[in-house]
């Protein structure tokens, strides 16, 4: 373990407890811990560069045109309408929207089906930015944001579905973010519920804690006490997320009685090389009990979600 970075993902101290251990995709050992002064969970050690390169190949997004089979998208995509009105509701027409992790691009594309927006995406470079790149409406930057992209208080909303918990550099991010999200202005953000009840059972195995990808997580309690330090108030929190959560069961659950971690999930995403292990029959059993199983789960999802513990939560904040 000599020269690992054992730091905290988000305020980089090293004084933490290790809670239990995570191997990734690669089979590589990884350890969940909990940092002593800024209450963060987080992947240790440091993943490398060259690790988060290799995770972050075409594969992660798809080779496809899509990044999931066509039924799987439909279902995707029909979510993805209901965010985008979600947020839709709190924006004037013209409104400034950033999308950070913007993907293929299509969440901001549901937008303008409701009103005209101006629309800026952020994206890593990959298949996934190229496929936004296509829509002319999004004025696309590859890469990361950084503090001249934005004049400071010039957004209207600022987007980060599953992305806060990639970042290297959270808390320079949460600052560049009070900076250019407008008073009034609107924050979204989806994160893996690390207080949930998926992840206190299966811990390790949970899908939503995908390492090496994902690097930190705050309870949902954490997180808006720590955006209240960044000027953000919380309007609403959203716990019973059909697209998320009851397949997180699901996989999880499947976690558990294979080698590799996620194999059903990089199957569904046409990832044949990763599920190449696994014969035809096994992945059509996995696909099978995903399908039997996801209306039960989605019933205990929605009893999670009474009780704020479910696997992945959206947050809606206001700029103060
Ligand atoms: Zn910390």
């Amino acid at each position: 373990m000599n020269n690992q970075n054992h730091s905290c993902g988000y305020c980089k101290a090293d004084d933490s407890r290790i809670l239990y251990p995570a191997s990734d995709v690669f089979g590589n050992d990884f350890t969940i811990n909990h940092c002593n002064l800024c209450k963060a969970f987080f992947l240790s050690p440091r993943p490398s560069n060259e690790l988060l390169a290799k995770a972050y190949d075409d594969s992660y997004y798809g080779k496809k045109d899509e990044k999931f089979e066509g039924l799987v998208e439909k279902f995707i995509s029909y979510f993805r309408n209901n965010r985008a009105k979600r947020l839709s509701k709190y924006l004037p027409t013209g409104a400034k929207v950033l999308d950070i992790g913007c993907g293929n691009g299509k969440f901001l594309q549901s937008l303008l089906r409701i009103k005209s927006y101006e629309l800026f995406g952020i994206e890593m470079e990959g298949n996934s930015a190229k496929r936004a790149a296509r829509i002319k409406e999004i004025k696309l930057k590859i890469g990361a944001l950084s503090k001249d992209d934005f004049n400071e208080n010039s957004l209207d909303a600022v987007c980060l579905f599953h992305v806060f918990e990639h970042l290297t550099e959270p808390k320079e991010t949460l600052q560049l973010l009070s900076g250019i999200i407008k008073k009034d202005g609107i924050l979204m953000i989806s994160i893996p519920n690390i207080d949930s009840f998926q992840s206190r059972i299966f811990k390790g195995k949970w899908l939503h804690l995908d390492p090496p990808r994902h690097l930190l997580f705050f309870t949902p309690t954490d997180l808006n006490n720590l955006l209240k330090e960044y000027g953000f108030e919380l309007i609403h929190q959203k716990h019973f997320i059909t697209e998320q959560n009851p397949y997180g069961m699901v996989q999880s659950i499947l976690n558990c009685f294979t080698k590799k971690r996620e194999v059903l999930y990089e199957a569904l995403k046409g990832n044949t090389e990763y599920a190449k292990d696994y014969s035809s029959l096994n992945l059509q059993l996995q696909k099978l009990f995903f399908l039997a199983t996801l209306p039960f789960f989605m019933g205990t999802d929605l009893i999670a979600s009474m009780f704020k513990k479910g696997a992945t939560v959206e947050f809606t904040f206001k700029k103060i």
